[in-house]
């Protein structure tokens, strides 16, 4: 049987960034092994729905790289969700009728029960457990009611739920290719529900029916359903179906080794989108949080994560998400891009910093390709080039700092802005040629030379210490402002 795994996010809002490590190891096992990625949306929690959530989860997908064969997708010309794939409906609320239908032959095979119990009561019920310090679950009041009982109930229109009736004492046994092998008793779990009082099924319920019907054969997710899982694999013997391999991935944690957290960052991919992370960084990193590849490597292209991938070497531990080697990953990503794509890429980060306005984008496209080239390097993140809009527009130079002061105050730094300014005017052009001849001129005129020439022209041009050429800066401010700079410099700060 060909490979069939499958991502089944629930509409949250947003893929969290576990997530989408869940999904890439699903990927990457299915297109390692020829086989089908599906997505299916898990939205029978009917409380917790989120509107446009399935939309704007389907395209941070897509965005990601992470892109499935199967499942919803949506339709490029009106923009609503359609289907491809054979194994669909792949929105769970669009398969009632099938959970419906199976809740039902499980009770006709008596494997799972009405219950007709109410809240209040099972509160009750509960609390009583917990204070006799015992771990509360169903008590099974409603497991043996007569057909006469439930018939009467169900006339009256009594509300009800459908539960799974566990066999006593049985050892349910199953392998897990991370965790090895799981053996849970039945009397430590809870008569789960299947069908809710809403006629929607539960989590676990649809998950079985789905994953059988989809011909699932890895079912590979957080390892928070390790514990749901024997109740899922009885669930298939009810069925008399064969259950598929499980794969529990571990969690990731923080860097202070709690549970990731809105709260304490980032954790939804969007975000990290927002900010300017290239998707095959973010994919790259999120790899390696939790595996890595037998030979070490890094930096790897999906096709060699592709190639890579092994649920073998997928850490029995917590990965920590890391962001600085996040970061790391990114900026090395960023160094190699192919620069036209950058520079789009930069554009919302160009218009929102107002380094340009949106409809000059095209315009002074090569202009802006120029400082993507030089400040590259040193962009851990897209947006971190908003931060240059003022080294690359103002008029005023600022001193950045007490050393940038000290340099520019040195005895001998006027006169040779001045002759700086002067060279600079009578010059047909500037660009990083031409500075570079006037400052040759100027060290043979002068003498000065080294940093007692460089450190004073960087400063008056830029208000800084340390950053990208100067020669090209130059090149990138144009004549008229390099030389309104350093005339700004030479009246009010020398
Ligand atoms: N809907 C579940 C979730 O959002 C997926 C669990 C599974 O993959 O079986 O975490």
């Amino acid at each position: 049987m060909k490979s069939r795994l499958r991502f089944a996010p629930s509409p949250t809002g947003y893929v969290h960034i576990g997530g989408l490590r869940t999904a890439l190891y699903n990927y990457l096992y299915a297109k390692q092994t020829d086989g089908t990625y599906l997505i299916r949306i898990e939205d029978t929690d009917q409380t917790r729905l989120v509107e446009g959530a399935i939309e704007g989860m389907i395209e941070e997908m897509l965005w990601s790289g992470v892109t499935h064969d199967e499942g919803p997708f949506i339709d490029a010309v009106s923009g609503q969700i359609t289907e491809i794939g054979d194994f669909g409906p792949y929105i769970q609320s669009n398969r009632l009728d099938l959970y419906k239908k199976h809740a039902l032959e499980l009770i006709e095979k008596e494997h799972a029960y009405y219950c007709f119990c109410t809240k209040e009561r099972i509160e009750t019920v509960r609390e009583a457990q917990k204070n006799a310090g015992l771990t509360p679950k169903y008590d099974g009041h409603c497991k043996h009611l007569s057909s006469h009982e439930i018939e009467e109930k169900l006339q009256r229109g009594e509300d009800h739920v459908i539960r799974l009736k566990l066999p006593e004492n049985r050892i349910i046994t199953f392998d897990d290719l991370i965790k090895g092998s799981i053996s849970v008793n039945t009397n430590d779990l809870d008569d789960q529900v299947l069908m809710k009082t809403d006629g929607f099924p539960t989590y676990h319920l649809a998950v079985v029916v789905d994953d059988h019907f989809m011909n699932i054969s890895h079912v590979v997710r957080g390892d928070e359903w390790l514990i749901s899982t024997p109740k899922h694999v009885y669930t298939y013997e009810a069925f008399g179906w064969e259950a598929p391999q499980y794969v529990h991935l571990p969690v990731i944690l923080s860097h202070t080794k709690k549970k990731l957290s809105k709260r304490e960052g980032d954790v939804a991919v969007k975000d990290f989108r927002r900010r300017g992370y290239l998707p095959e960084a973010l994919i790259n990193y999120i790899a390696l949080v939790g595996w890595s590849p037998e030979d070490g490597q890094e930096i790897m292209t999906m096709d060699e994560l592709i190639e890579k991938f092994s649920f073998e070497r997928v850490s029995k531990s917590s990965g920590v998400f890391d962001l600085d080697k996040l970061n790391w990953m990114n900026n090395q990503y960023i160094r190699n891009c192919d620069l036209d794509r950058l520079t789009h890429l930069c554009k919302p980060y160009f218009v929102e910093s107002g380094f340009v306005e949106p409809d000059q984008f095209e315009a002074k496209f090569d202009w802006l390709k120029r400082i993507v080239e030089i400040l590259r390097e040193r962009l851990d993140k897209l947006e971190d080039i908003g931060s240059y809009k003022s080294f690359f527009s103002m008029k005023e130079v600022v001193l950045e700092d007490d050393e940038a002061k000290e340099i520019i105050e040195m005895a001998h730094v006027s006169t040779l802005l001045q002759t700086l300014i002067g060279k600079i005017e009578a010059s047909a052009d500037l660009n990083a040629e031409s500075l570079k001849l006037i400052l040759k001129e100027i060290q043979k005129e002068t003498g000065h030379k080294g940093k007692n020439l460089f450190m004073p022209v960087r400063v008056g041009i830029t208000g800084q210490v340390h950053g990208p050429d100067i020669a090209i800066v130059v090149e990138i401010l144009g004549k008229a402002l390099t030389v309104e700079r350093l005339k700004y410099c030479l009246d009010n700060l020398c």
